[in-house]
């Protein structure tokens, strides 16, 4: 299984880190993502380095960064910046699934379940590989990198729900993204402002 954000150790290392899937026996790359996204910003074009310009890089493999507060590596759905990166994996391992995944999974044993029953009673509650739901919630990232130039660098929004929520659990994720999908009315203000100076150029 792999060890989700919080769960993994300062030492290991940052490349080729192989991590299976659980059950689809699934091999995923781990990589720094601030390391990631220098790579991908010297292959940008210079003349599209200016803010009217904005490059999105969907990556399949699992994208961290590391904590220095608690040292350990968390995993990100997203890193904005020039090029802004969305992590599928980091969607599906990122935000946490619901406590009672957790605590079924601890005890299954005890409660006489297999993994894949309790992965099947809790499928509505997060997104997984292969799962359609990526598409609107990867959608809700890009919006999240529009609003990272639109804000000055603060894409994340307190109201709930609002796409820019920063989901910390799988089903703020899923409610925020998939359920009721809207920008709230801050946030649609900003919006409506930029489109005002986008007009006027
Ligand atoms: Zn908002």
């Amino acid at each position: 299984m792999i060890q989700r954000s919080h769960e993994f150790l300062d030492t290991a290392p940052l490349h080729e880190l192989q991590n299976s899937l659980g059950d689809i026996d699934r091999k995923i790359t781990f990589i720094d993502g601030f390391y990631l996204q220098r790579i991908y910003s010297r292959i940008i074009d210079k003349n599209e380095m200016q803010s009217s310009h904005m490059h999105v890089i969907f990556e399949d493999n699992l994208v961290c960064t590391h904590d220095e507060n608690d040292k350990r590596y968390h995993a990100r759905p997203i890193i904005c910046g020039s090029p802004s990166i969305i992590s599928i994996a980091g969607i599906v391992e990122g935000p946490a699934k619901p406590k009672g995944y957790y605590f079924k999974q601890m005890l299954k044993d005890l409660l006489s379940l297999n993994s894949k029953e309790i992965e099947n009673e809790f499928a509505d509650s997060y997104v997984s590989h292969e799962d359609p739901r990526l598409v609107p919630v990867a959608t809700g990232y890009a919006i999240q990198a529009v609003f990272f130039f639109l804000t000055n660098g603060n894409p994340f929004c307190s109201n709930y729900p609002c796409r820019l929520f920063n989901s910390h659990w799988q089903e703020e994720l899923i409610y925020t993204q998939v359920i009721k999908p809207v920008l709230c009315k801050d946030h649609l203000g900003i919006l409506a402002k930029a489109n005002e100076g986008f007009s006027r150029d």
